[in-house]
Order: structure tokens, then sequence, then C-alpha cells
């Protein structure tokens, strides 16, 4: 289900522009107001329903979803670190589901730009950035030459 933009909600701050993992979240030049360049391409992640602080950013359900058309509203809740989903369906009745964000404290999470800057040797490492300190583990789980050929006759 991908995202749209309430306008008259947004006040144009950019933060679903830059936490967009798709990049489809772009403000319109004349409007000053964001909107989804590509839903085909939302991963339908809902970082910017979570990032939004105007809560303006909203999901189009599929019939899967909410069968008989609807409304879909999706709200944060910081404090809490909740986020909640009401249907509203055309014959009238609703339905909520309330979610935990996420299992890590708000803003507890760094930024790119709070690491040290990798070396160049790390080009031509096979870990990604901040691995393996990032995952918590001291090295990134791989079968050893003798296990490739398992199971092969
Ligand atoms: Fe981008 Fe995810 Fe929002 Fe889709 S749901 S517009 S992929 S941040
Ligand atoms: Fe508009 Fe919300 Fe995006 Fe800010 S985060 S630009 S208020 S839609």
């Amino acid at each position: 289900m991908p995202t749209f933009v309430y306008m008259t909600n947004c006040d144009g701050c950019g933060e679903c522009v830059d936490i967009c993992p798709s990049d489809i979240m772009h403000i319109d030049p004349t409007y000053r107001r964001a909107y989804n360049i590509e839903p085909n391409f939302c991963w339908e992640c809902y970082s910017c329903v979570k990032a939004c602080p105007q809560n303006a950013i909203d999901v189009r359900g599929y019939s899967d979803f909410a069968p008989l058309g609807h409304s879909v509203r999706v709200l944060r809740d910081e404090e809490k670190s909740t986020i909640s989903w009401r249907l509203r369906f055309r014959d009238g009745r609703e339905k909520s589901f309330v979610s935990p964000i996420r299992t890590t404290p708000w803003g507890s999470i760094k930024s790119a730009s709070d690491y040290a800057a990798p070396s160049p040797e790390a080009l031509s490492s096979q870990e990604l950035a901040h691995e393996p300190d990032g995952l918590n583990i001291d090295r990134l789980p791989a079968l050893s030459p003798d296990q490739l050929k398992q199971g092969v006759v």
C-alpha cells in the first residue's frame, strides 16, 4: 500500500524526503509540499509515515486489506513509541490496530555521520559499513570451505 501526502497538512519540512529508502518522496518545487513521485516503487516501509511530524502521510489500501473501500489513517505516537492504524470502511465500520514502532528507544540509532569515516581498504571488504560491530556480533556467519560441497553428490 503506497503512501500519499495530505498537502494541506504538510509543512514541507523534508523529513520524509530524508528517510525514504526508495528516494521517491520529493518536495514539489512550486507548492513546497511533499509528494510521492512514484507510488509503484514504494517499499511500503512506512518510514515516512512514522517520521512525519505533521502526520501528513497516509496509505492507499489495497482491496485485500480494505475490501469495501475505506480511508486508512496512520498515526505515530512518539511518547508511547507506537503506530496506530484506523480503517474506516464505506459501510461505516471501523477497525483499529496499534503496533510498537521499534524495539530500540526513539532516537537511539546513530546516523551514518556519527560513525568514523571508513578507511580506503574498506572498499575491498566483503562487509557492509559498520559490520560486524553494528550488528552486535564479533563476525558475520559464514560457511567454511569444507562446508561448501555438503549435500553435493
Ligand atoms: Fe519511501 Fe517507505 Fe514512505 Fe514508501 S513507505 S514513500 S518507500 S519511506
Ligand atoms: Fe510534509 Fe510530513 Fe514530509 Fe515533512 S515529513 S515534508 S510534513 S509529508
